[in-house]
């Protein structure tokens, strides 16, 4: 179908923070297939468990214990303090299942017409509930009737929350992104999600975080949540948690962790021995290497190599970001930039108009990120001038 419209280059193999197209031109990788293959491309590791797997058994079904799934699961609560975990395939899934168990909330409540607040310029997903959640209008375009229960509300802003709160009583959550990433790789003052586990300690709610984008020690921290020492009762996990096998998770704590029984939700796929495998494989090398602690290293070796580069031109409205979440602001829309990147053999990515996305791999060296930095300041000098 015709959703995509993507950029004419094939890529035929991959190794570390590197892609090599069909014709053999290799291209430096910043943005980790938007920031799946946190470990870069082909990781041996990652590669080696997928291929070993595969020899031995892919899928059962949940209908039979899957003890590769369990060691997930438990390594994902080991390093989150959450308690239990329900495992689908995308982040749209892993979601789905969050706003299941917003609603279930509620319902044990006694609540009839429940109200999930989300935030004006999230993104969630491509499914009914999820685009509808979505804060971004081009996303819903077309699609109505949309799914009850959504009050969208801007971000980073905790009175627009406490408003809410005066004219209802029938909240069931709050569902925000730590950091916003489609949106524009938006960081929110420090204390925000702090304030929310309050409002929804306060108001008897479930705090959902969608670390979709932010988890797995991207941020400088195993979940960007813990750089504020709270906890949610539900997250949600997908892109880097593969490395590029499909495999979303949402975990619970508390009593959001045994709002599903038997019966209540479900997925053929869903953690399956075969993604299980390659999860537990990330995880190892997240472990082995403290990739948090690189992630933190390198995102200020890129953050300042731009501030730095790019001082004085310009054009340019802001640089900032958190761990390797990076963002580059001009001040009009940007999309071609992309493309010209594409032909300095750099893959980048724009979004919300005219932010460039940074989104490397956790693997990248030093000289591979003093190199990003040069390539795209040079093409950035150029586009603006
Ligand atoms: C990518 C993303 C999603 C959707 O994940 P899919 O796997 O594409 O369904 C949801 N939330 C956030 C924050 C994301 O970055």
């Amino acid at each position: 179908m015709s959703n995509y419209q993507p950029l004419s280059v094939e890529f035929k193999s991959g190794a570390g923070a590197w892609l090599t197209d069909v014709d053999g031109n290799r291209y430096l990788d910043a943005f980790s297939g938007i920031a799946v293959c946190g470990l870069g491309h082909a990781h041996p590791a990652v590669q080696e468990a997928i291929a070993d797997q595969a020899s031995k058994l892919i899928h059962t079904s949940n209908i039979y214990r899957i003890p590769l799934q369990e060691k997930l699961a438990e390594k994902l609560i080991e390093h989150s303090g959450m308690d239990k975990v329900f495992f689908g395939n995308s982040g749209a899934e892993a979601n789905e299942a969050a706003i299941k168990l917003a609603r279930l909330h509620g319902n044990n409540k006694g609540i009839n017409n429940p109200t999930i607040i989300v935030m004006e310029k999230s993104f969630h997903g491509r499914t009914m509930a999820t685009l509808t959640a979505t804060g971004n209008d081009k996303v819903k375009k077309g699609f109505a009737p949309l799914v009850e229960g959504f009050k969208h509300i801007p971000y980073n802003n905790l009175d627009a929350l406490n408003e809410v709160a005066e004219t209802t009583d029938d909240i069931v959550a709050v569902m925000v992104e730590p950091i916003i990433g489609e949106g524009g790789i938006l960081i929110p003052d420090e204390g925000y999600l702090k304030a929310i586990r309050a409002f929804c300690d306060e108001h008897d709610c479930l705090m959902i975080l969608d670390e979709i984008q932010t988890g797995l020690c991207r941020t400088g921290e195993w979940f960007a949540f813990q750089h504020e020492g709270i906890k949610p009762d539900v997250m949600t996990l997908a892109k880097a948690l593969g490395n590029g096998v499909p495999i979303g998770a949402c975990l619970a704590s508390g009593v959001a962790a045994d709002l599903f029984q038997p019966g209540s939700h479900g997925s053929t796929f869903g953690g399956n021995p075969l993604a299980a495998r390659a999860a537990l494989a990330v995880i190892n090398v997240l472990e082995q290497n403290k990739l948090e602690l690189r992630a933190i290293e390198l995102g200020k070796r890129l953050l300042d190599g731009f501030k730095q580069s790019l001082s004085g031109i310009k054009g340019i409205k802001e640089i900032r970001g958190k761990g390797l979440m990076l963002a580059i602001e001009l001040e009009k829309d940007c999309a071609d930039l992309v493309g010209l990147a594409l032909e300095e053999k750099l893959l980048i990515n724009v979004t919300a108009g005219n932010v460039i996305r940074l989104l490397p791999p956790l693997v990248m060296s030093d000289d591979e990120a003093d190199e990003v930095v040069s390539k795209l300041s040079g093409v950035l000098k150029k586009y603006l001038s």
